[in-house]
């Protein structure tokens, strides 16, 4: 199985994402542990670049970037271990770029729901969850985090927007909660999900 995490940045997902595969490890279960962008050479090469080193101008250039470091993820970690029959949690996916280059920087919904259509290949998390937390004010941990208030108001449009149209699939927690009662109620709805 296969959950990722979502939200606006500084809801506390790594956070989450770490304490339940945690979780699932003390149940006794083998739970993988990845980040996007990142969990491979690629992936991590191109996170610091993304966040770091280069300043990107072009909205498609930036999501083509995230998508690469997507697609070498997929391929090489995620479908692996989902066919060895592990647990994935995976701290951001596909649902990222509607939001972030979608929503936030504008670009057309139709091609990038292809793109990361074809890079996912039939493979897709079943179960989100979305940290629905307001946006915060420049924390400013990377270069991204620099963009005006503005922008993550409509990235967080674009979550809200995400999960009226799945809703079975995303599963909404508020996060200005305390991280206990947050991981109390994603761990529910895992029971809930997977009773066994
Ligand atoms: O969540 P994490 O801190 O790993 O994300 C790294 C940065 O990349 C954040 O600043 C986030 O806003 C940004 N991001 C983005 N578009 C994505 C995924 C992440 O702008 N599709
Ligand atoms: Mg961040």
């Amino acid at each position: 199985h296969w959950i990722s995490f979502e939200g606006i940045d500084g809801v506390g997902k790594t956070t989450q994402a770490s304490r339940l595969a945690e979780w699932l490890v003390q149940h006794g279960r083998d739970a993988l542990l990845v980040r996007e962008p990142g969990g491979t050479a690629l992936g991590e090469a191109l996170r610091h670049m993304i966040l770091h080193d280069v300043e990107i101008h072009d909205a498609w250039a930036e999501f083509l970037l995230f998508a690469a470091a997507r697609a070498e993820l997929v391929t090489t970690v995620i479908r692996p271990a989902l066919a060895a029959g592990r647990w994935v949690i995976s701290d951001r996916f596909t649902d990222s770029s509607i939001a972030y280059q979608v929503f936030g920087r504008g670009l057309p919904w139709g091609p990038v729901d292809q793109v990361n259509r074809w890079i996912s290949r039939g493979e897709r998390p079943d179960m989100t969850v979305w940290l629905d937390g307001q946006p915060l004010t420049a924390r400013g941990d990377d270069r991204l985090e620099q963009r005006e208030a503005a922008y993550f108001d409509r990235v967080q449009e674009g979550y809200a927007w995400l999960w009226a149209r799945e809703p079975n699939r995303i599963y909404r927690v508020p996060a200005n909660q305390p991280a206990e009662a947050v991981s109390d109620a994603i761990k529910e709805a895992l029971i809930r999900r997977w009773p066994d």
